[in-house]
This record gives C-alpha cells, structure tokens and sequence, in this order.
C-alpha cells in the first residue's frame, strides 16, 4: 500500500466528499496520507480530520502564513506539539521554510523557519520542508541545525547537484505531479540519477493539478500516476518501486 506524503486533505476542497475520497484510496492501494500543518488558524480542524480518517500529521506554520505576529503562532505551536507527544500519528515539524514566490514576509519567513528547525531538533522530529525558489538558503539553514531525523523537501523541483546536497542533510526528496509534465526535464534527470530510496511520493493535494488535468483539484489518487511515472524512469516494475517508496517514507517517518 502506498503513502501519500504530502495531503492537504483537510483543506475547504475536500469537505464535501472526503468520505468518498478516503473510500477510493483503498480501492487504489493507497493505505494513507501526511496532513501538512499549515497556519495556527487550520490546526484543529487539520488535528480533527487527522484523528478521523487515523491519518498522520506534522504540524507547523508555512511560509505563506507567517505574519507579523508569528512568535505568537512559535509559542502556540510548542504547545499543541506538547500535547501530542504521546500520540503517533504526529510524525513530523512542518510544513516549513521559504517561498522566494511570495516572498512579501521574507525576513519574517526566515525567522519562523529557524524557529521550527529549533523545534524538530529539540523533540527530535523529522521536518517537512517547503523550499520554493530557495534553495540556496534552505541547505544554509538546514546545514546550521543538522536534524538528527532529517525530513522531506516537499514538491522537490531543481537539480541532481541541489539534490545531492538534500540527501547529504539526511533528507529525502518529495516528488509530486510535476514529473508527470513532459516539459519538466530537470526533475525527470534527478529521479533518474538518483536511487529510489532517495524519493518519497505526495500530490500536494488539492494543489499542484498537472498540467492537461480535466479536474478541478487534485487529490491523493494520483500517487499510482506518480509512482508509474518513477518506475518507467528507473526501467523497473512499478509494483517493486511503489514498495520501496513506502519503505523511504518509513525511514523518515519512523512508527
Ligand atoms: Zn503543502
């Protein structure tokens, strides 16, 4: 059964059919999901979904909604983290880290991202890292604190060389469906030079819709699609890499 790693199943997008959804995973093969934590505004319905569907979660705050208040939302976050300790199903710090996109808040950005760095390594929790158009400055900052869990570099998109230096951190890369677009030939390069081991799978969901998509969202169903697309890159059967991208996740994800 497969994982998908990176969910946002908890978002508005999926009220309506979530029942539904978590029903076709099965059917699919897909035994789970990692719900992401987002902004303190979303944690407890994020930790209501998680703990009805038994789903995993890490909680923290993303790039896009550090405020100018965020210390507040650092000690808020200690707190929940706190009170989750003893329960499994919390197995990462994150969504975290920078966004060069939206980069409005870049020094406020900054500054919340080494806040969660000194969180995971202080409970001795892997991290999900979001790490858009900074690459440069993530490895800086992962390189600083040197997680002994290490964690996932979420929607990896960039270079085998950029890649390496990931893994080197003790982190695995996280490929979503922007290797399913023709067009996206770094990404495809970096999976096919690299060991499976070094990739974990995720959708992102409702984000990152490929490209030529008739949905309207994208959901946890497209991890077969991914996992096909990384089992043609490496020439093997799809069946023996779906189980070693499970056993990857099981590294970083330790229950
Ligand atoms: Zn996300």
């Amino acid at each position: 059964m497969l994982i998908d790693s990176h969910a946002h199943i908890d978002f508005a997008d999926f009220d309506g059919d979530r029942d539904a959804i978590f029903e076709q995973m099965q059917l699919s093969g897909i035994s789970n999901v990692l719900i992401p934590g987002v902004s303190s505004a979303h944690w407890q319905k994020q930790l209501s979904i998680a703990k009805k569907y038994q789903s995993l979660f890490a909680l923290g705050v993303h790039p896009w909604y550090v405020t100018e208040t965020f210390e507040n939302d650092i000690v808020e976050l200690k707190k929940l983290i706190n009170q989750h300790l003893e329960n499994d199903f919390m197995v990462a710090i994150g969504e975290c880290g920078l966004d060069k996109i939206k980069s409005a808040n870049w020094v406020q950005q900054i500054s919340a991202f080494e806040a969660q760095l000194q969180l995971a390594e202080e409970y001795q929790m892997p991290m999900i890292v979001h790490s858009v158009r900074a690459h440069g400055e993530v490895l800086t900052l992962l390189e600083k604190y040197k997680l002994p869990k290490g964690g996932i570099i979420h929607g990896f998109y960039g270079s085998v060389e950029v890649a390496k230096q990931y893994l080197k951190l003790g982190f695995k890369l996280g490929i979503g469906g922007l290797i399913l677009n023709s067009d996206a030939n770094k990404l495809h390069k970096a999976v096919q030079s690299l060991p499976i081991s070094s990739f974990v799978v995720e959708t992102d969901s409702p984000s990152m819709l490929p490209k030529n998509s008739d949905q309207s969202r994208n959901t946890p169903l497209l991890i077969n699609k991914i996992v096909t697309k990384i089992a043609v890159l490496h020439a093997k059967p799809a069946v023996l890499v779906g189980e070693q991208l499970r056993s990857s996740f099981f590294q970083v994800v330790d229950i």
